[in-house]
């Protein structure tokens, strides 16, 4: 059992906040991706959970025990880093071996541990090779090999492969999540990439600026966003959003965008007249001949099977995505709708989605 739990964790360097009372809790076996933009203070919060770097306030669990002010060391922890930091003087087997003979492991229980290790990774066949003349890949095989092989509660893991091509990115994307699902440690993945965040991990936890905006997991934080900011940094192309003045009432069926009808769920409570954003992902916009809501295609880029479609409507530029086949060329005037349970709402002022409005079925309940 291995569980991590962040308390109104705080970090502050001087008069700047790093890190703002995040909490979360990272279950026996989970995998967590912190995921946001550079600088929002993923690394930071990483180097607490290691011990790294003490923090300003606040409090971090191991399985239920405080170890905040416990040095790196006694946590249990393996830390993998984006350039890790192999010795080009040994080989791959003794770089493995490295960190369980600094524990003063029998041999024979390390030439174990390495070779069961070496089979789990499938980097056996480089065991006696040299690390200075492998490929990025097989190197960050090896590294988290020397991570995996002490067996650590849970594993910490900061942009590990940020320096790799796309071809071995996505390779290794799928091969941690297997070893993952194989070895079920506790992960912290720390990554500025959406797609591996949603493709790997169980949970996410998006921050902005020191703040966690929204906690869940990959479904929840793509289908039903807290905040405009989770709307747009996760999918690609972002959400669209379609600002309108007015306010709702209970029992609408339509917001007026441009003077055009746009059908949403019957709403359920009154909204204050302030101002709203609609926000409709690029696949939940279906082309529409007799719908009432029109625009212009500004332009087309072809993906293959499908492709994004930017349209103008009334000066707002939306993106849809839909099937290649359909014939579309600039100007053609289209009729759209939105696929009304599908839709987020927010409050443009404070950009967080307005849940008390409670569309029947749609996200924001
Ligand atoms: P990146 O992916 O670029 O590393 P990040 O989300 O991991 O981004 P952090 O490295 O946690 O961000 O940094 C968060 C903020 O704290 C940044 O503005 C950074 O400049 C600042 N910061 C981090 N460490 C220190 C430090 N030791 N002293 C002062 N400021 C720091």
């Amino acid at each position: 059992m291995s569980e991590i739990r962040v308390e109104n964790l705080q970090k502050s360097f001087g008069s700047f906040n790093a890190v703002q009372n995040s909490n979360f809790v990272v279950e026996d076996g989970e995998f967590l991706a912190l995921l946001g933009p550079s600088g929002c203070g993923k690394t930071t919060t990483l180097r607490m959970i290691a011990g790294l770097e003490l923090p300003t306030s606040g409090q971090i669990l191991l399985d239920g025990n405080d170890v905040t002010m416990r040095r790196a060391r006694d946590r249990d922890i393996a830390f993998v880093f984006q350039l890790f930091a192999l010795y080009p003087h040994m080989n791959v087997r003794k770089n493995m071996a490295y960190p369980l003979v600094n524990q003063g492991m029998p041999r024979g229980e390390i030439t174990t541990r390495v070779e069961e290790t070496a089979k789990l990774l499938q980097i056996t066949h480089l065991l006696d090779r040299s690390v200075s003349g492998l490929a990025g890949g097989d190197r960050q095989r090896v590294a988290l090999g020397r991570a995996i092989v002490r067996r650590p509660k849970c594993f910490l893991m900061d942009e590990p492969l940020g320096t790799l091509d796309t071809e071995f990115r996505d390779l290794m994307v799928r091969e941690l999540r297997e070893l993952h699902n194989r070895i079920g440690a506790t992960t912290v993945y720390v990554t500025h990439d959406q797609l591996e965040a949603m493709s790997m991990a169980d949970k996410i936890a998006i921050m902005s600026n020191g703040v966690i905006e929204q906690y869940g997991t990959p479904e929840e934080v793509y289908n039903r966003p807290a905040t405009m900011f989770v709307a747009d940094f996760v999918g690609s192309p972002p959400m669209n959003f379609i600002r309108f003045e007015g306010g709702l009432k209970k029992g609408d069926t339509s917001i007026a965008i441009d003077g055009q009808p746009v059908f949403v769920p019957e709403v359920r409570e009154d909204i204050a007249p302030t101002r709203l954003v609609l926000g409709v992902r690029p696949e939940h916009i279906r082309f529409d001949d007799r719908s009432g809501l029109r625009g212009q295609v500004f332009e087309t880029a072809y993906l293959g099977t499908s492709q994004i479609v930017a349209i103008d409507i009334g000066g707002t530029m939306i993106k849809a995505r839909t099937s290649s086949a359909r014939q579309l060329s600039s100007g053609d005037n289209v009729g759209l709708n939105f696929d009304g349970p599908k839709l987020s709402l927010f409050e443009e002022a404070s950009g967080r989605a307005v849940r008390s409005v409670l569309y029947d079925g749609g996200l924001n309940g």
